[in-house]
Formats: C-alpha cells, sequence, structure tokens
C-alpha cells in the first residue's frame, strides 16, 4: 500500500516499548502481544539475567546489582540493545520490554534507531496500582529454561510446580522479595517520571494495567494494530 509519496504502510508495527512499574504485567502482556503480532519480545531483564549467569567479572557485577534492585548501568545496557539492533533484531518489529528506564537509554535508543532508519516506537505505559504491583511480584513463579511466566493467583501452571512448557521447576526471582521489590518501585517512581515527559506525544499510550488480563491484552493489541496503520517507512 503506497502513499502520495511512494512510502508504503509498514507490514509490522515497527519497534514497540512496553514501559511499566516492575509488577505491572510487562512480560506477560509482551509474550500475549508478541504472539498477537506474531514479532518477537525481548526483555532486557531475561538478557541481563543469562549475562549474570556466567562466571566472569562481569556477571560478578551484574548479579551483585541485580539482586540489590538497582539498575544496571545505562552503558552496560545499551550495549546489549545496541547489539541486538546491530544484528537486526528489529527489522521486522520488536517488542522491547524492560527499556529504556532512563531518559540517557530514551535518548540512546532515538539515535540508534534515527541512524538505522527505524521509524518512532510505539510507547505502551503500562500503569498499575502499588498494590496491585507488590501483589503481583511475590506470587510471581517463572521457568528458569524458557522464561515462561505463572502467578499463584492470576495465572498458575496447569503442572503445579513445573512449566507447562518443559516441565522445568518454577522458581522465584531472587528480586522478587519484598524487601527488594519496595527498592526497585522506589528506583521505578524516581526515574521514570523523566522518560514519561521524555515520550510525550503522538506514539505514547496509557495504558490500565489493573484490569483483567485479556481486556489490558486487546487494548495493546489494537494500539499496535493502529500504529501500525500509521507508520509509513520506506520499504522493509
Ligand atoms: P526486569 O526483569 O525488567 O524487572 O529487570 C530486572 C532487573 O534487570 C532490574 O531490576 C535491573 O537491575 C535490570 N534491568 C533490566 N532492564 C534494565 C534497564 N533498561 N536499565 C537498567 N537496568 C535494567
Amino acid at each position: 500500500m503506497s502513499d502520495s509519496n511512494g512510502h508504503h504502510a509498514s507490514s509490522h508495527p515497527g519497534v514497540v516499548l512496553l514501559f511499566g512499574a516492575p509488577g505491572s504485567g510487562k512480560g506477560t502482556q509482551g509474550s500475549r502481544l508478541a504472539a498477537q503480532l506474531g514479532i518477537p519480545c525481548l526483555s532486557t531483564g531475561d538478557l541481563l539475567r543469562a549475562e549474570a549467569q556466567q562466571d566472569t567479572p562481569t556477571g560478578r557485577q551484574l548479579r551483585e546489582v541485580m539482586a540489590s534492585g538497582a539498575l544496571v548501568s545505562d552503558e552496560m545496557v545499551c550495549a546489549v540493545v545496541e547489539a541486538l539492533l546491530e544484528r537486526g533484531a528489529a527489522d521486522h518489529g520488536l517488542i522491547l520490554d524492560g527499556f529504556p528506564r532512563t531518559v540517557a537509554q530514551a535518548k540512546f535508543l532515538d539515535r540508534t534507531m534515527a541512524n538505522m532508519g527505524l521509524p518512532r516506537p510505539t510507547v505502551l505505559h503500562l500503569e498499575v496500582s502499588v498494590e496491585g504491583m507488590v501483589r503481583r511480584l511475590t506470587a510471581r513463579r517463572q521457568c528458569p529454561k524458557c522464561k515462561s511466566i505463572y502467578n499463584l493467583i492470576s495465572r498458575p501452571s496447569l503442572l503445579g510446580d513445573r512449566c507447562e512448557n518443559d516441565g522445568e521447576t518454577l522458581v522465584t526471582r531472587a528480586d522478587d522479595n519484598e524487601a527488594t521489590i519496595v527498592h526497585r518501585l522506589e528506583e521505578f517512581d524516581r526515574l521514570s517520571k523523566p522518560v514519561i515527559d521524555y515520550y510525550q506525544g503522538p506514539g505514547y499510550h496509557r495504558v490500565d494495567g489493573d484490569r483483567d488480563l485479556d481486556v489490558v491484552a486487546n487494548e495493546l493489541t489494537d494500539i499496535c494494530h493502529l500504529a501500525q496503520l500509521e507508520t509509513r517507512s520506506f520499504g522493509d
């Protein structure tokens, strides 16, 4: 489909940024959205956790920072995302879960995407109450192998304490304990406001994440389909 300038509508929604506090449902909604749109969803948290398992100085440093609930340095996380984009991860659409979390990261992403000729991202901000976040985080379980997320309250595994996909024993993430959760929420509050301000304007969407999972999922999919229709690119 071409417009009068000879541009054509992109056949994918471009880069979608899932923004929200820990426990806002980014992981769950990210994988549902990925299935709906047929594009991958990558979480910087998962990428960094994989790196943290390495027995290297960087791995050890990452383990320490992440277990405390603090953010990993902009330099380190931007390098991870830059490597992804350079490998072409966003060429056919990509959902990024948990990035950017600071204005420096947002500016870095804008520069990198502009240099690669990628259109501006669609930002989905999942907003939930503090009680909702703590409730979800303490009940969250994850498969250490395939990274699927379950929740003892809202989405228990049909196999009890085992993953439905591969039968691995589900684990509680090291940073999902109450003290660390409070630190992560404080960090998020402190750093998120400037990022939200940075993204105000077209392409930014605030979504009430306290509602039923399916209702939220449908709204996110609708926004992305609309963005897909509006996106014009020079071929893809
Ligand atoms: P998440 O799985 O998104 O909750 O992230 C878990 C942890 O990974 C965070 O508490 C941070 O330590 C680290 N992390 C993930 N994404 C970022 C990011 N964009 N910037 C800095 N640290 C991050």
